[in-house]
């Protein structure tokens, strides 16, 4: 909650005098919101106010896995006044910039990671839970040849899981 009152005090000094305090800590490096907007725009996403406000959402806590409806759960508690179609938008804009990694996990649902770089997961399908694999979770060693005029971009591994019948019934 302290990140968001901190978000919304620093979106609202911007541009104005008296609230000199929080509007000095915009300029000021290592400021986690003028970090959210050169982010923004090395990658090439103009920082808006709906941009900055989910993205501070997205980013502020750390690697996740989320669905738009998750987010805008998270942006309704917040009271940041998107509708869920911004949210897809925005969400969809993060990723083709770099941002956000979409997860092919469920046909019915896309997942964001917040962690654009390569790496392997746990899927908890009944409960739609998104784990990170360790990093010595798995090794690919043995991958097919690529067909003629491609080459392999990429490899991510799911690992699917449930919960053991015992577990399930506790
Ligand atoms: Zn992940």
């Amino acid at each position: 909650m302290s990140n968001l009152t901190s978000l919304q005090a620093a979106l609202n000094a911007r541009g104005t005098g008296p609230a000199g305090e929080a509007a000095g800590a915009l300029g000021r490096r290592g400021c986690p919101l003028s970090d959210l907007r050169d982010r923004l725009r090395r990658a090439g996403l103009r920082p808006t106010r709906q941009r900055l406000s989910l993205g501070w959402l997205l980013f502020g806590r750390g690697d996740r896995h989320l669905t738009a409806e998750m987010l805008y759960d998270e942006a309704m508690r917040a009271k940041v006044p998107v509708s869920l179609a911004t949210v897809y938008n925005t969400l969809h804009q993060f990723t083709e910039a770099g941002l956000l990694r979409q997860l092919a996990l469920d046909g019915s649902k896309a997942y964001f990671d917040t962690n654009p770089s390569e790496h392997h997961h746990f899927f908890l399908e009944e409960e739609g839970q998104v784990l990170d694999m360790p990093d010595c979770g798995i090794t690919v060693d043995s991958l097919p040849e690529a067909p003629e005029g491609m080459e392999i971009a990429g490899v991510e591994v799911i690992v699917r899981l449930r919960r053991r019948v015992a577990a399930r019934r506790a």
